[in-house]
């Protein structure tokens, strides 16, 4: 099943692919993408989730074409931005997307803010990068906007070093909403902040969602984070989506060994005496990955056939799917083999 056809393309904010992206570095090939595939439904929010080094990043800077070439490259794969495609545009088209159809935010607010501008100028900016308004306009749709993610506007000629983390990621999306962008793409977005902080920035930016019906990447290890705002989830391993489906698929009909190790390794609150079981080992080195299911070093459920045959996509749904050999030799929707 090709969920990639042409016919629900319309309905499409963003679409990867095939994705295959590799850094070139002195000591080896880094193998970073390795035939991504993703959709973001216009209005919906898609959830990517998965560990450190999994290829996040690298998917929202490709959308971008921001990948930092030398090293990066973009090998092969489409991506498609409202049914355009991205990687067939000039520099300059480049640059007139970006804020203005797509928008990135980091983890870490200073990385994105220039310490020795205000923050209203920095908001400014990119309105006057992409439409034609005076000082004096764009200056008061800064202050607006700082309004919308609720900092006074009187505080648009103070500097980032004058705002709390929180204020200053408030700033950042200020920032990527001021041209209305129809997707978002958000990395990590609360991960620096303190916990209530991330959920009322959280918060904000559901409402702000909303309110301009912005389409997003939420690119997050936290299933928390993306039980309170995605639509869909794709989990990602070793720069690929090992299981894709709604929310209620990845959440109650888990089917990848590598989305129950994610679960198990959520504290329970509610029974403080169940120890943590974290997925044994660490992501494997993505310039020397292993042969056949690139999670088969760390699977419980290892197969014979695990480190000799990468899997194939199983369909269980027409929205949830998973690569793994467990459900090669029976259908999906008969039943779980995993555990959870
Ligand atoms: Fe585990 Fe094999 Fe499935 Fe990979 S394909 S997740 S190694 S059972």
């Amino acid at each position: 099943m090709d969920t990639s056809s042409d016919s629900n393309v319309s309905n499409l904010a963003l679409e990867i692919n095939d994705l295959v992206v590799e850094y070139r570095t002195y000591e080896g090939v880094v193998h970073a993408l390795n035939g991504m595939n993703i959709q973001v439904e216009t209005g919906k929010t898609l959830g990517l989730v998965g560990e450190t080094g999994a290829g996040k990043t690298t998917t929202g800077l490709s959308v971008l074409r921001l990948v930092p070439d030398p090293p990066g490259i973009i090998l092969c794969g489409k991506i498609k931005l409202n049914g355009e495609d991205i990687l067939a545009k000039t520099e300059k088209e480049m640059q007139k997307i970006r804020g203005k159809v797509v928008s990135m935010i980091f983890q870490d607010p200073m990385t994105s803010l220039n310490p020795v501008m205000t923050v209203e100028e920095q908001i400014a900016e990119v309105i006057e990068h992409h439409e034609s308004i005076t000082k004096e306009q764009s200056i008061k749709k800064a202050r607006e906007m700082l309004e919308l993610v609720g900092i006074a506007g009187t505080r648009g000629n103070e500097y980032p070093h004058q705002f709390s983390g929180g204020m200053k990621q408030r700033v950042v999306i200020a920032i990527a909403l001021a041209c209305s962008p129809s997707l978002l793409i958000a990395d990590e977005p609360t991960t620096a902040l303190d916990v209530t902080i991330q959920a009322q920035v959280l918060e904000m930016m559901k409402n702000l969602r909303e309110k301009y019906k912005t389409s997003m990447l939420m690119i997050t290890h936290d299933l928390g984070i993306v039980a309170e705002i995605c639509d869909m989830v794709s989990i990602v391993y070793a720069g690929r989506v090992v299981e894709h489906g709604t929310l209620e698929d990845i959440f109650d009909n888990t089917r990848h060994p590598y989305t129950e190790g994610l679960f198990n390794s959520l504290p329970n609150l509610a029974d403080r005496k169940t120890k943590l079981k974290p997925i044994k080992g660490l992501m494997p080195d993505p310039s020397n990955l292993p042969a056949g299911c690139p999670f088969h070093p760390r699977c419980g459920y290892v197969l014979d056939i695990c480190n000799k045959e990468k899997p194939q996509k199983i369909y269980r749904t027409d929205k949830h799917y998973t690569e793994c050999h467990l459900y090669s030799s029976k259908s999906m929707v008969e039943g779980k083999v995993i555990g959870r």
